[in-house]
């Protein structure tokens, strides 16, 4: 079969113990059975303490510690297993992470998830424009999909990505004609009734977080909306790199989701995630901004917890995704008012 990732897939290396957010910490980390099987069998002291460390059961998983730490990672933010095992000895999950795939027929697609902060870094920074890498490996099983639907997906995606690399057109504009032809192409009606951008905020402050400071930090930029609407301008000439890491965002999102629509027949909800996904991004960086400046380094944290946030927690993926249709619906033109406001 095809894999197919983009061309940066392959420049990915986990910076392990110089990560600030390291994977190893916050998140439940599900063994699959047959790393559970093996790590029931290893012997000897390290055995014991995997034995230890470890709930067995339909789904296995690592007992986390203090901070909610993985019992295994160490006072250096290293591995205990990889250094005890062998890089090989990983489960699934932890051998994978930040990578993702995705099964269509004799294709399967991957990329690297913003969630880290390394996969961030390289996500944001590309200057070159986006390209893919393909290679054969072994066939692997794919659940069924309407291939119909994936063949316009496809050069639906096409279309998009070369729309948002037309450097020519302001981004806000190229997000804009994203939108048109979505709503246009799904068969979607929408009122003329406006909505806010403090609506899309508080529909987000609806949403489990992960971290304390993501509702606070919500909130901040809410306040400052007039402010950041006004020094747009300045905002974008100060810092001259933001309007390549937004077209890199929306970018991510369109490769990672748009696709998946083959499986229940909706791109629009997930176009309206790469276009939401760009102008949160923008207002928080702007916040931050307002309040002692911003360095690409910052950025790069807050797209890193953006998609923390609403990426990486089902849950609130599936609602925004949901939610998606009514922010279509009801506020299409205050998404274009925002998107003049915001982005530009
Ligand atoms: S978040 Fe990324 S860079 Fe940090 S430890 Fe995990 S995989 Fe490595």
């Amino acid at each position: 079969m095809i894999f197919r990732t983009p061309s940066y897939y392959k420049d990915f290396r986990c910076i392990a113990d110089k990560c600030q957010d390291n994977c190893c910490i916050g998140w439940e980390i599900d063994i699959d059975n047959d790393t559970a099987e093996k790590y029931r069998s290893v012997s000897g002291d390290f055995g014991q303490r995997l034995q230890n460390n470890i709930n067995f059961g339909d789904t296995s998983s690592f007992i986390l510690g203090k901070n909610e730490r993985c019992p295994f990672l160490n006072n250096c933010n290293l591995c205990d297993i990889i250094t005890e095992l062998g890089e090989d000895s990983l489960c699934q999950i932890c051998s994978d992470h930040p990578r993702y795939y995705e099964w269509f027929g004799s294709v399967k697609e991957g990329g690297i998830g913003m969630c880290c902060e390394e996969s961030a870094r390289i996500i944001l920074t590309q200057t070159c424009p986006f390209t893919v890498m393909e290679t054969h490996i072994p066939d692997e099983d794919s659940e069924p999909f309407d291939t119909e639907m994936y063949n316009y997906l496809y050069d639906l995606r096409e279309n998009f990505l070369s729309i948002l690399q037309n450097e020519e057109i302001p981004l806000g504009e190229r997000l804009k004609k994203l939108l048109e032809i979505s709503v246009a192409e799904q068969g979607i009606t929408y009122s003329a009734e406006t909505g806010t951008f403090a609506d899309i905020l508080q529909f987000l402050r609806t949403l489990e977080p992960i971290s304390e400071l993501w509702h606070p930090t919500l909130l901040a930029a809410e306040e400052k909306l007039a402010e950041i609407s006004a020094r747009k301008a300045d905002f974008l000439q100060e810092n001259p790199y933001i309007s390549g890491f937004l077209r890199n965002i929306a970018v991510y999102f369109l490769w990672r989701y748009l696709l998946k629509g083959v499986f229940d027949g909706d791109f629009l909800s997930r176009t309206v995630l790469a276009v939401v996904s760009v102008i949160i991004n923008a207002v928080l960086w702007a916040s931050k901004w307002l309040d002692n400046g911003i360095s690409p380094e910052d950025c790069i944290e807050i797209a890193k917890n953006y998609s923390k946030e609403i990426e990486y927690n089902e849950e609130n993926l599936e609602a925004f995704l949901d939610g998606a249709y009514d922010l279509t619906a009801l506020s299409m033109p205050a998404l274009f008012d925002i998107l003049d406001n915001f982005i530009g």
